[in-house]
């Protein structure tokens, strides 16, 4: 696109005042410098989180900075101006995914390659102005992946929070599993349709079971990825299902995307030397008890995964252009910039069945 035609001001919309309706404004674009690279955004993923920044309880810990706040981190788009600094092979017109993790200076973790665990970390949607507007400034084209290729370029948005998070984590198992061995994916939302494509590339060999409390997530589950089984922990004994499904030999593995009430009963699942990957967020600020006479006598590992790295996410993308991962079936729903309210709700209602983009 040419820079002429790339507007002053742009439409956005504005966290004002917490739990209340986004409003619709317009805010100035932000012309590249140096490293900077401006886009036109394509989607903007609707994750977990931003229920949390939207409710406001994460103020106190500096998310959001300030209001009015521009929300989503989960951000495509298409290339349309870059600094003087910018290498050439990033140009006007090339589809990208934006990595959110970012940092604002090189530590020990970033030197070591783990991007996702910065010291002073710094996140568009979270901490500053994020994708809820038409177009992004990217403070540094490093953060781009490279999305040619990728035909749907709205649904690779979430790819860089809830699909790479659950890539990292599931990849947390490696090493571990043995043919025949079960595996668990708690939660099966948008998520859980992503670790369980994850598990079936990275693991052929392993059983994986699903477990979540609604049968609807169960469904949409199974028709992106295929499942050995499944747990619907709403009724009945849990323990007792867990130990009908893997036959008696309980969880090599468990990804927990919940994080609320699942730790203490899928943690006891633990087979001997298996390994439990704590994800989900869901339960911030909640304390969960675990046994450290089974987790010792055992030899289990109680894991936490975050996010991904930034090479992660050049995998991921990866492996959605290569076609090894479906990332349009878990994108449930579609809406513009001014419905992006109802899906912040939705997610708080918990209404959506698997990942909401917002389409530019
Ligand atoms: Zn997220």
């Amino acid at each position: 696109m040419d820079k002429n035609v790339i507007p002053d001001k742009h439409r956005a919309a504005f966290l004002v005042n917490f739990k209340s309706p986004l409003e619709m404004g317009y805010t100035d674009t932000i012309m590249p410098e140096g490293d900077q690279v401006l886009i036109r955004v394509s989607g903007a993923g609707i994750c977990h989180s931003d229920v949390h920044v939207w409710e406001g309880i994460w103020y106190k810990g500096g998310s959001p900075g300030k209001l009015p706040h521009i929300q989503s981190h989960e951000i495509s788009g298409i290339v349309v101006s870059t600094g003087n600094s910018v290498p050439e092979r990033i140009k006007p017109g090339d589809p990208v995914l934006v990595y959110p993790w970012q940092w604002l200076e090189d530590d020990r973790y970033t030197a070591a390659g783990l991007t996702n665990i910065p010291d002073r970390p710094v996140v568009p949607g979270i901490n500053i102005h994020g994708g809820f507007q038409e177009y992004f400034p990217v403070s540094h084209y490093r953060y781009l992946i490279n999305a040619t290729g990728i035909e749907d370029l709205p649904a690779l948005a979430p790819l860089s929070c809830g699909g790479l998070t659950t890539y990292r984590a599931v990849k947390k198992l490696g090493g571990k599993l043995k043919p025949d061995d079960y595996v668990a994916v708690v939660g099966l939302g948008g998520l859980g349709s992503y670790a369980l494509q994850y598990l079936r590339l990275l693991f052929p060999q392993v059983n994986i079971i699903g477990a979540d409390i609604r049968n609807d997530s169960i469904e949409f589950a199974e028709g992106i990825c295929r499942m050995d089984g499944y747990i619907n922990s709403s009724s009945g004994d849990i323990n007792k299902m867990i130990m009908e499904t893997t036959r008696g030999h309980g969880f090599r593995g468990v990804i927990d995307l919940v994080g609320r009430g699942t730790l203490p009963t899928y943690s006891r699942a633990l087979a001997k030397e298996g390994i439990y990957v704590m994800v989900g967020l869901m339960g911030t600020g909640v304390q969960e008890p675990i046994s450290p006479f089974f987790t010792v006598s055992m030899e289990k590992t109680i894991a936490g995964s975050y996010v991904g790295t930034l090479s992660e996410q050049h995998e991921v993308v990866d492996l959605a252009r290569k076609g090894l991962i479906n990332y349009i079936k878990p994108v449930s729903s579609r809406m513009d910039l001014e419905d992006a309210s109802e899906g912040l709700k939705n997610l708080e209602d918990g209404k959506a069945l698997g990942r909401q983009v917002v389409v530019f």
